[in-house]
């Protein structure tokens, strides 16, 4: 009887053991981000008390990089020219797993994390992108892999991009031109958003210019006629881009500023500068549009007897979506789950909602909306850029209450609280899913290449960067 007894107890600790050592196989790398969510948190609230603009993110940079030399990654620093840009690797061969990480805020979005428009410090910097989550998230994630790699003896090679000035000095487009995406298989990506989606929808290749007129300056009232105004130039060659608007193909999207209009009224102006930027979701039919709107600057300049030099600025590509991709990120994200808000997070999110001029039902946090929609967002990234040369997927997940813009004080304030932390989690359970989900699957990273392929359709990358080009590391000034 006894030893029946016994065997009975064996038995049921055997069946306990294995189904615990299969828990831990399954979602082993979800305890492994979980173990870190509090570090990593921190890091982001780190980062979102210290914003930093394009290319000057050195403490935002540096934190997220000592974090990962500490995790025992070999850190390759101030990489492709750019003081803030860093790789991070661990684990050798292949598949070469990439995740891409930013960190830089936007100018005057300063913002206290309340739910009314409150800056920390008026018209200074603030994260209204949520790049303190995102470059966060993306290295909780990385270290979560390179532990479950370890403990299980997965073969390859997990990389963090720490990517310096998303918004506007495209730090990407330079490390592509530097060959350190070459080796990579597949990149994930995520981005801070108001819901956790993930689908087939691009992002807007952009393509931006400063037009330079030089004019002769001279009397306004006493001596007009000796005077070229620069100022003339530019309006006649942004009245020429208003007439190109009703001819371009719908979904072209055409944005400036006079960011120089002269000095004074009595000085005919001699010089004066436009700012401008154009959209389209297909990089070769705005490459078209560009042609003719740099036709817009020249007639400016001939009516008015002026120069206009052209000066580049932005050249994003648009997104190239992958099939495969977005398929084995969609079963990862609802395996990842949303998040509940607590009582607190959901009496913040709905003041932040009653700020909006149309605050309809959304989807809230807890919901995983996946499915294969096309068509495109209207706005751009320099993860375009990297689409069109690595099989790159992106997701965005719920760190702002529904209904909220990007690059705006809600968000800013969202991204400093617990309901951006929240939001970051889901992006690093799905990041770090997908990753071991590729690396224990060749299949799927041969898929991946295969969608690649499809999507390019022969096409190949263009931009208006040229490779060697230095980093334009004080673009905002
Ligand atoms: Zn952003």
């Amino acid at each position: 009887m006894a030893i029946y007894q016994y065997n009975i107890e064996m038995r049921l600790l055997c069946v306990l053991v294995i189904c615990t050592l299969s828990a831990i196989a399954q979602d082993g790398v979800l305890a492994r981000v979980q173990a870190h969510a509090e570090r990593f948190g921190a890091i982001s609230r780190q980062i979102w008390e210290t914003p930093e603009l394009g290319f000057h993110e050195v403490k935002s940079s540096a934190l997220l990089r000592d974090e990962l030399r500490a995790s025992g990654f070999t850190i390759a620093d101030a990489v492709a020219g750019m003081p803030t840009a860093f790789t991070a690797t661990w684990g050798s061969g292949k598949p070469v797993i990439a995740m891409l990480g930013e960190f830089d805020a936007l100018p005057a979005l300063s913002q206290k994390d309340v739910a009314h428009q409150e800056p920390v410090t008026a018209g200074a910097p603030g994260h209204g992108c949520g790049h303190n989550l995102l470059g966060s998230a993306s290295a909780l994630a990385a270290v979560a892999v390179k532990e479950e790699m370890q403990a299980r003896g997965l073969k390859g090679t997990i990389r963090y991009y720490g990517t310096p000035a998303e918004e506007g000095g495209g730090g990407k487009i330079y490390m592509v031109h530097a060959g350190l995406f070459r080796d990579v298989d597949v990149v994930l990506s995520w981005h801070p958003g108001d819901a956790n989606r993930v689908d087939l929808r691009s992002m807007l290749a952009i393509n931006g210019a400063k037009f330079k007129f030089y004019g002769i300056a001279s009397h306004a009232a006493a001596a007009p006629d000796r005077g070229r105004s620069a100022l003339d130039g530019a309006l006649l060659m942004l009245h020429a881009i208003e007439m190109l608007r009703e001819h371009v193909p719908q979904e072209t999207r055409m944005h400036y500023i006079i960011s120089n209009g002269g000095s004074a009224p009595n000085v005919v102006p001699a010089f004066a500068e436009v700012n401008l930027v154009a959209r389209h979701p297909e990089s070769g039919t705005l490459d078209a549009i560009w042609q003719r709107i740099l036709k817009c600057a020249q007639a400016g300049a001939l009516a008015t007897e002026t120069r206009v030099e052209v000066e580049q600025s932005t050249s994003y590509a648009n997104v190239l979506p992958n099939d495969a991709l977005t398929a084995l990120v969609s079963r990862n994200m609802r395996k990842a789950g949303g998040y509940q808000y607590s009582p607190d997070e959901r009496k913040f999110a709905e003041e932040i909602r009653k700020t909006f001029q149309d605050a309809k039902p959304l989807p809230g946090p807890d919901q995983i909306l996946a499915d294969t929609s096309e068509g495109s967002g209207m706005a751009s990234t320099d993860v375009g850029d990297v689409s069109w040369n690595v099989p790159t997927v992106g997701f965005t997940a719920a760190t702002y209450a529904p209904g909220t813009s990007a690059h705006s004080w809600q968000a800013a304030a969202q991204a400093g609280t617990n309901i951006g932390r929240q939001g970051m989690l889901v992006a690093a359970r799905t990041l770090a899913l997908s990753a071991v989900d590729l690396m224990e699957n060749p299949n799927a990273i041969d898929a991946a290449k295969t969608s690649f392929e499809k999507r390019k359709a022969g096409r190949v990358w263009t931009t208006h960067i040229a490779a060697g080009s230095e980093p334009p590391l004080n673009y905002r000034e």
